[in-house]
């Protein structure tokens, strides 16, 4: 039997050289970096290094990123303390229907505190309209928070028509990016695009987990939501995480070694996975990418990120669908991981206007730089094999396909 791990949306094995460099600095350069003797400057130079590395991939300043625990964190400072460093300017905050939990939750646990939030609806390919963003935007609008490339269905947002949407508007509004399922494949540089923060996380890119970063452009100021002992420049109180965040930036290195060879790669075998998963009867992709709409040969960034695919299969629920999938050894989600305690609650595939009885037999296959043509031939075959025997036992009787 093969092992086909195609859940790399939801997160990575870590790269070789990553692993070793974190096992090396938790065993040998141990120290605190706020410690003034040899192992604590020691450390302090790992925990440069990273900052060095992504204010290189990125093109930003190292003084602009402020490393975390992750993506969600990074979502929350950014939100939250954006919100609270501008609440005097205005109260009026703006998200999509598509975001991952980690901006949705704040943005509506703002609207508790009495802030005013509009979540704005997308097309069926999963786009966000900036001239909609453009209607939204107000006086007292302090900030405007969209994802870079979506999670579950692999749509890369139009963030440059949505940055000029919005600063023609309001000049002062805060645009943050959710760039969870954008960086390492995507090229994305959030100085240039004119965007304010920028969130990323190192286990999506095949670093630990637990370890991320929020990029703040130089001169915006947001408040901190952790209090301590001052790290960061008081941005993030914590002893540093040297070996997570070295780990993260050395994984980062990585994925950017031959980038746009592998991207490309990477999108032909997005293509032909999909070409092959269509001549299995019953099933339509979601998303960026739908037969007879256009294809990725035609303009790949236009519509979807190379490592994402939705699909959703007739008459057999998702869940079963990838119970039975990971006993022939292929790890697939159903819609995403990172809301698996409601499987079945999609606000994406909800908003893209996913039929209701797709909901629950949608799948997320994702790949990583690593995965190839054999794995894709192995799963299609095990999807050929579970799926005619699942589709005979159809919960509450649906009506079969034949
Ligand atoms: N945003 C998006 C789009 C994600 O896919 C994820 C991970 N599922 C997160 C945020 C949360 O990241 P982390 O696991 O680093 O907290």
């Amino acid at each position: 039997m093969m092992d086909v791990y195609f859940d790399n949306a939801a997160t990575t094995r870590v790269y070789e050289p990553a692993a070793e460099l974190v096992t090396s600095l938790m065993l040998n350069e141990f120290g605190n970096p706020s410690s003034l003797h040899d192992k604590g400057v020691e450390a302090e130079r790992y925990v440069r290094g990273a900052r060095e590395t992504f204010a290189s991939l990125l093109k930003v300043k190292e003084n602009e990123l402020i490393f975390t625990s992750g993506a969600t964190e990074s979502n929350n400072m950014a939100i939250f303390g954006a919100a609270r460093a501008r609440r005097r300017y205005g109260r009026h905050i703006i998200t999509t229907a598509i975001e991952h939990a980690s901006v949705y939750n704040p943005m509506k646990e703002l609207e508790r505190q009495g802030y005013e939030l509009t979540v704005l609806p997308v097309g069926s390919s999963g786009l966000v309209d900036p001239e909609a963003v453009r209607s939204a935007v107000r006086p007292d609008t302090i900030l405007v928070s969209v994802m870079g490339v979506n999670n579950e269905i692999g749509t890369i947002e139009p963030i440059a028509d949505i940055v000029k949407a919005v600063k023609e508007t309001n000049p002062e509004t805060l645009i943050h990016v959710d760039a969870v399922q954008t960086f390492g494949k995507v090229r994305f540089y959030p100085s240039r695009l004119g965007i304010d923060m920028m969130s990323v996380s190192g286990h999506k890119f095949h670093g630990p987990k637990g370890t991320g970063l929020l990029w703040v452009r130089g001169g915006v100021r947001i408040e901190p939501l952790i209090y301590g002992g001052g790290q960061q420049k008081g941005m993030r109180s914590g002893t540093d995480n040297v070996p997570g965040w070295a780990g993260m930036a050395k994984a980062a290195q990585l994925e950017f070694e031959n980038f746009d060879d592998k991207v490309a790669e990477l999108y032909d075998l997005r293509e032909y996975f999909i070409d092959q998963v269509l001549q299995i009867k019953g099933t339509a992709v979601n998303g960026g990418l739908r037969p007879g709409s256009f294809t990725v040969q035609e303009d790949p960034l236009a519509c979807a990120a190379p490592h994402i695919v939705s699909v959703s299969f007739d008459d057999v629920r998702a869940e079963v669908l990838l119970h039975a999938m990971a006993e022939k050894g292929v790890s697939i989600s159903a819609g995403s991981a990172c809301s698996s305690n409601h499987p079945d609650i999609s606000r994406t595939l909800k908003a893209i206007g996913v039929p209701k009885e797709h909901l629950d037999s949608t799948v997320r296959f994702s790949f990583s730089f690593d995965s190839d043509r054999e794995q894709v031939d192995y799963c299609i075959n095990a999807l050929k094999e579970v799926l005619p025997v699942l589709r005979r036992y159809v919960p509450g009787g649906r009506k079969k396909r034949r």
